[in-house]
């Protein structure tokens, strides 16, 4: 046998490994510290009660016979797909069924759909990045190139005469930065994959963060989108789904080339290779998008958002540049006094006992950055913003 040569081309991923270790070692040294963690990208509210209904009366059909169910349909239970539906329709966005799959999150469907293309293709993706994209790319042995993600342009990368690329991913609001694409950037991506006949592989698992008018939340707000964007998203940010497992991607009808559909060719992969989402986590995930089910997320989204304001504010006090933390849950730091980003990872932990990511983890543009999360209990919060703020004052 032959093993995949390009595992070993997979940098090692030890930024929250790193991260992880640094703080217990603060902490056994320092064992009186309270230390509060602003660092990792996990949602710390519980599930909706609605979701949590729809959970337990879903086990409850699994255990009688009448209403017991068994291998599903691949792409997903129709009544999921409907809701989905519904919720894009409630922005204007018409889609169809058929162009709906559920899937057990973003991050296997980031990955699965590369089946699709060919491993010739070449991918770009914004640096700093998620990393998923890039290693996803790397251990199927495709060429990844990197745009660069600045305070100069917003953290929000275009298209200019020299881009170049087959398959690009965009996130929007985007993980690490917070910062989000306008309907109208993302128009002008469309247009340049049309023009290179490529495809944009859309990471929409923060959309639910978009507060601003003229952002977008989908890329099909933009006309003709449909013709070269995929889009992902997930349960995960929206209603805390990060352990219960759910999310959807949408493969448009028109995206086609030399007789082929891409859209064909997901349910294909899809029906071959994955067998569905458990019907109960459905059931959970239909509940979010009804009318109660809406109502106790959105509090539990401005919940997050208020952390992130807190967080914000103490950085306007202390005069400190960032961007994000408005559409989204990330507040992406310019690190003070010119610290690169694990020093000031080190810096933090020593003088205010809080934990962040550093921004370098992200890719070499985000050296000089870093990233807090709103994800965190609001008082926790509270204390780390006033911490963060004190100590920053002493910076001056
Ligand atoms: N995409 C981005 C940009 C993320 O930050 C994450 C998780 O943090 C995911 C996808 C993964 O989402 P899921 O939990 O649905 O796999």
């Amino acid at each position: 046998m032959y093993l995949n040569k390009h595992f070993s081309e997979v940098a090692e991923s030890y930024l929250f490994s790193d991260i992880a270790h640094k703080v217990s070692a603060y902490q056994a040294a320092h064992p009186e510290a309270d230390v509060i963690r602003l660092g990792i990208g996990d949602v710390t509210l519980p599930l909706a009660k609605p979701v949590i209904a729809a959970l337990h009366k879903a086990v409850d059909e699994m255990g009688d016979q009448a209403t017991f169910r068994g291998y599903g349909p691949e792409q997903g239970y129709d009544f999921l797909r409907e809701a989905i539906q519904k919720y894009y329709a409630g922005r204007g966005i018409d889609l169809k069924l058929e162009e709906i799959f559920v899937s057990d999150g973003a991050k296997s469907d980031l990955g699965n759909l590369l089946d699709l293309f060919d491993v010739s293709n070449t991918v770009l993706v914004p640096d700093p990045v998620y990393p998923v994209y890039v290693d996803d790319n790397v251990m199927a042995g495709r060429t990844v190139k990197y745009m660069a993600a600045t305070a100069e342009n917003h953290f929000l990368p275009m298209p200019d005469a020299d881009t170049d690329a087959d398959i690009v991913y965009l996130c929007s609001p985007n993980n690490p930065t917070g910062a989000a694409y306008t309907t109208a950037q993302l128009e002008q991506w469309v247009a340049w994959a049309k023009a290179h006949h490529a495809v944009i592989l859309y990471d929409a698992a923060y959309e639910c963060f978009v507060t601003e008018p003229g952002c977008a939340r989908s890329i099909f707000e933009v006309e003709g989108a449909k013709e070269v964007a995929v889009e992902v998203c997930s349960f995960s940010k929206i209603a805390g789904f990060t352990g219960t497992r759910c999310g959807y991607t949408i493969v448009p009808a028109g995206i086609e080339q030399g007789g082929m559909s891409l859209n064909k060719m997901w349910l294909r992969r899809q029906t071959t290779k994955f067998n569905g989402v458990p019907y109960i986590v459905q059931r959970g995930a239909e509940a979010v998008f009804t009318d109660e089910g809406m109502k106790e997320i959105q509090a539990n989204l401005d919940y997050y958002r208020k952390n992130a304001a807190v967080i914000a504010a103490a950085l306007d006090e202390a005069g400190v540049w960032y961007c994000g933390g408005k559409n989204s849950p990330y507040v992406w730091l310019r690190c003070p006094a010119g610290m690169k980003s694990w020093d000031f990872f080190d810096w933090l932990l020593e003088n205010a006992h809080v934990v962040g990511t550093p921004g370098s983890g992200f890719g070499p543009c985000g050296e000089g950055y870093f990233r807090l999360t709103a994800f965190g209990d609001a008082d926790r919060t509270k204390e780390a913003a006033r911490r963060l703020k004190d100590a920053l004052a002493k910076l001056k």
